[in-house]
């Protein structure tokens, strides 16, 4: 149950970022797979860039499974590690023998694949087959655990624990919202918190705004007066 502080940064964020969709370009819940896997550690821009020529070439389970690693890197590299490719590879190879070439809907399921995790999955849930889901990357983890719409050290905390704040029907537009936010406002290194309309509700600016307040009182207290020795 969130509380009215939690409550009001989600109203703020909802009125922020009414359009927050996701930046991947995808036509289908195979390419947003693969998109996806491709963004771990790797700008959507750079993903996009990558796909926008991959795709027309090669769309489908099918036809990736016929490649090989060293095939399909150079269409990719620009993403990261080879491993990725193998890991595309790999899936599409499972969803062709065991998924009859089409990417499943459940998170058991989707967890499965090789080189697809929980975020990856929830992603794929959320924006491809409408389930609602909060994918915890980056900018959700930091973001959410500042403002103190989560209190967690892992990802995996902090996603149960957002999804007991922010109502069901919220999830998948709240992922959006806050990761939106991360990358406009609240960065990893400067949070712009005196431009944030989330800042009277954020549990970190209102820290560090009390941190600032007590170190002034403390340099208003006159030194202490030193004892004077005995004669
Ligand atoms: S007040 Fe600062 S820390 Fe809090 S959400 Fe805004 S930018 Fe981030």
């Amino acid at each position: 149950m969130a509380t009215k502080q939690q409550k009001e940064a989600l109203r703020i964020l909802k009125e922020l970022y009414p359009d927050a969709k996701p930046a991947l370009h995808f036509s289908s819940p195979f390419e947003l797979l693969v998109a996806t896997m491709l963004a771990a550690q790797c700008t959507d821009k750079m993903v996009n860039k990558c796909t926008d020529v991959l795709f027309p070439i090669a769309n489908t389970p099918g036809q990736f499974a016929q490649w090989t690693e060293d095939e399909l890197f150079p269409y990719v590299k620009s993403c990261g590690f080879k491993s990725k490719a193998g890991n595309i590879i790999r899936m599409s190879r499972m969803l062709c023998e065991q998924y009859g070439g089409q990417v499943p809907d459940r998170m058991e399921e989707l967890v499965k694949l090789p080189g697809v995790g929980r975020k990856t999955a929830n992603v794929v849930l959320s924006n491809a087959f409408g389930v609602p889901a909060i994918a915890v990357d980056t900018h959700v983890f930091r973001v959410s655990n500042r403002i103190g719409l989560a209190d967690a050290d892992d990802v995996v905390k902090t996603e149960e624990q957002l999804m007991r704040t922010i109502p069901k029907k919220d999830w998948s537009d709240a992922h959006h919202w806050i990761i939106y936010h991360g990358r406009q406002v609240c960065s990893s290194q400067r949070p712009k918190c005196d431009a944030c309309a989330v800042a009277p509700y954020c549990r970190y600016h209102l820290a560090a705004v009390k941190a600032a307040e007590k170190a002034g009182a403390d340099t208003k207290k006159p030194a202490p007066r030193r004892k004077k020795k005995e004669e």
